[in-house]
């Protein structure tokens, strides 16, 4: 250890914990009439959200709510879940989103894991929720969220609705200082395999985010996404990484925010009008719906900033944003990490180069943020050159990435051996510092000796105007070890068969872009391509639900 120098703080000096309340409290100093929406139900400025966080917390304190304890939210996209991940690290307990999309048996095994014991429940899952209620071993009470007159439900140990305990508690609450390594927020992740894990962040580490994700979207002029005056709407929903904690941005900065409940397309594209939304986040998928909705159609989103993650955007979806008069930037981060890590920057000699170029760098994953180490290693672990073409597992160093997995700690050594996040994605980094994914790596196919990335061969794809969307896996082959295999969804009065499809790849594999083995031999033509819960492609039902076609002949196969 270094013989640094450290000196004792003076006598009084205040010992300055970084607190997610902190966060709170500036924005109203900036923007005072500035309004939290949502939908059409409810509007109010920001010292009002003060005075509600304030009076939630009086809420979960009056009916037991402990410093230490887990309280759970099943919730769409709300300004009530926008309240509760203040109020609830702020009392010293633990948010845990619930993702409301995952099944019932699995709901129930992350509530049990994360030790739930309190539930905010929306009134459209009290069904869901009393379904399992039986098999919950840990939640003592529950609370109402609803948007509906009738503020009753028929739910255990029922503490009361939201909207009513809140308006009868005090509108003051002293929120005191604690360990700023206290853990704030937790959630879980799904894997291919065995059980969900839950990730967890503490106070510091969502601070650090915080100010991490204002640094990169706020002062990068080459992308410039996010000022004060911009309105926020999130298209990623609140139980997925704390809706990648832009929220806990806006709040800090005093923007408009916007909360669109569930996610209709049309209702969003209808927000985002009346409500002149300027900034907003989300998967290709989500996009991919909100640009197909009939409202969309005649609508020109000039000014509308959409930073796009969770899974590679492709050219095709880029260029038709684009024309709609949307500004894309790709970002990089998953559950593990916060989420961000890396967004797309282009400095001075990509700004100088030509459009084509510059797009190029727009969709890649990006330069890792201010604090943020990226690295690439090999499977032993040895780190690899970062000259734009090695490719090796992308390993990771920041301030705010989960330090485990609650209570796994065999797979919280797992992802962190050697002392960095292992990510589980295959990645270049060139001498800028640019991070590209190439895949995940267990969706790599390795046909031939060759390994060829999925997420290159959908970008390609895309690229056929017949194709409104394309899933590209990996299928056992006796010959090869894998081939790859195409789902498709084509656009209305087109056709694309095996045939077609590789014709539209050859001239990429004559430009040494694409190696011949990568060509598809049998592509399925589908309405609809399986999604998870967060909406990204599903490749885990997909190669089940290829391995049935295959074995059936199915007729919507097509063979070269
Ligand atoms: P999740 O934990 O569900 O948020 O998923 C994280 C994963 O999404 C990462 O490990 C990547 O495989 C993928 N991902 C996130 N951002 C990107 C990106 N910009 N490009 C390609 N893949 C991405």
């Amino acid at each position: 250890m270094l013989q640094t120098r450290v000196i004792p703080p003076a006598e009084g000096a205040y010992q300055y914990p970084l607190l997610i309340k902190r966060l709170l409290m500036s924005g109203a100093r900036y923007e005072k009439t500035r309004e939290i929406v949502y939908r059409d139900q409810l509007r109010y400025s920001y010292p009002t959200l003060i005075e509600r966080v304030a009076r939630l917390a009086n809420v979960l304190t009056a009916a037991g709510v402990k410093a230490g304890d887990t309280v759970a939210v099943m919730d769409w996209d709300s300004h009530r879940y926008l309240e509760c991940m203040f109020a609830i690290p702020m009392i010293g307990a633990v948010i845990h989103t619930i993702n409301v999309r995952l099944s019932p048996e699995q709901i129930l095994y992350t509530m049990n894991h994360a030790e739930d014991r309190f539930v905010l429940v929306n009134s459209e899952f009290v069904g869901l929720y009393n379904a399992i209620a039986g098999h919950l071993t840990t939640v003592d009470k529950t609370l109402l969220l609803t948007d509906l007159p009738d503020k009753t439900a028929d739910l255990p140990n029922l503490v009361g609705e939201y909207e009513q305990l809140l308006a009868a508690a005090s509108s003051q609450y002293d929120f005191q200082d604690f360990d700023e390594n206290s853990v704030a927020t937790t959630f879980y992740t799904t894997g291919t395999t065995g059980n969900p894990k839950g990730v967890y962040f503490t106070h510091r580490q969502l601070v650090l985010h915080t100010m991490g994700v204002s640094t990169i979207m706020g002062s990068v002029d080459s992308v410039r996404l996010l000022g004060t005056n911009d309105v926020y709407m999130p298209i990623t929903p609140m139980f997925h990484v704390h809706a990648w904690g832009l929220p806990y941005v806006a709040t800090m900065l005093g923007l408009k925010q916007v909360y669109p409940g569930r996610y209709d397309p049309e209702y969003l594209v209808e927000l985002w009008r009346k409500e002149k939304v300027t900034f907003s986040h989300c998967v290709p998928t989500i996009l991919q719906m909100v640009l197909n909705a009939k409202a969309a159609q005649s609508a020109d989103f000039g000014g509308w900033k959409i930073v796009i993650g969770g899974s590679a955007l492709n050219r095709a979806l880029y260029d038709a944003a684009k024309a709609k008069g949307i500004q894309l930037t790709a970002a990089y981060g998953m559950s593990e990490t916060g989420p961000l890590v890396s967004c797309a920057h282009l400095n001075d000699e990509l700004m100088a180069g030509t459009e084509d170029e510059r797009t190029t760098y727009r969709i890649k994953a990006g330069v890792p943020g201010p604090l943020v180490e990226a690295a690439i290693v090999d499977a032993n672990g040895n780190f690899l050159p970062a000259d734009g073409e090695t490719q090796g597992e992308l390993v990771l160093r920041a301030p705010w990435l989960t330090e485990g997995y609650f209570n796994e700690p065999k797979k919280g050594a797992e992802l962190w051996a050697g002392g960095w996040l292992h990510t589980g994605d295959v990645a270049t980094l060139d001498t800028m510092g640019v991070i590209d994914i190439r895949d995940r790596i267990k969706d790599v196919i390795k046909t031939g000796g060759e390994w060829i990335s999925s997420l290159d061969l959908e970008d390609l794809i895309s690229r056929h105007p017949a194709v409104r969307e394309v899933a590209v896996v990996g299928i056992a082959d006796p010959q090869w070890g894998e081939r790859p295999f195409a789902l498709l969804v084509i656009r209305e009065g087109h056709e694309v068969g095996a045939k077609e499809l590789k014709e539209h790849l050859k001239p990429f594999v004559e430009l040494g872009h694409l190696s011949k083995w990568a060509i598809p031999s049998q592509i399925a033509l589908v309405t609809e391509i399986p999604k998870t819960s967060v909406g990204k492609l599903d490749k885990k039902r997909i190669r089940i639900d290829i391995t049935e076609w295959q074995a059936n002949n199915s007729t919507f196969l097509s063979t070269l």
